[in-house]
């Protein structure tokens, strides 16, 4: 039998059973960051990245996938 191992979409780290895309610091790392983003819409990624503390590439990366799951839906319509 095979294990389906699941990476984590921001840091590739393997997660166990996880149903999400991302890992528990990603997650919560994310969270932190989308709620900066939605009081400063027009913050730039080195702001947030010292604001919330995670580095710039994560930063960077994780408006990348989120933009990534906004074309699709756009996309549908
Ligand atoms: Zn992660």
């Amino acid at each position: 039998m095979r294990e389906i191992v699941r990476n984590c979409r921001l840091c590739q780290e393997s997660m166990d059973n996880s149903p999400f895309m991302l890992c528990q610091t990603c997650l919560k790392e994310s969270e932190q960051v989308w709620n900066f983003i939605k009081k400063n819409p027009f913050v730039s990624i080195k702001d947030i990245s010292v604001a919330t503390e995670v580095s710039f590439e994560k930063v960077e990366r994780m408006i990348n996938f989120g933009k990534e799951r906004q074309q699709r839906v756009v996309n549908r319509e």
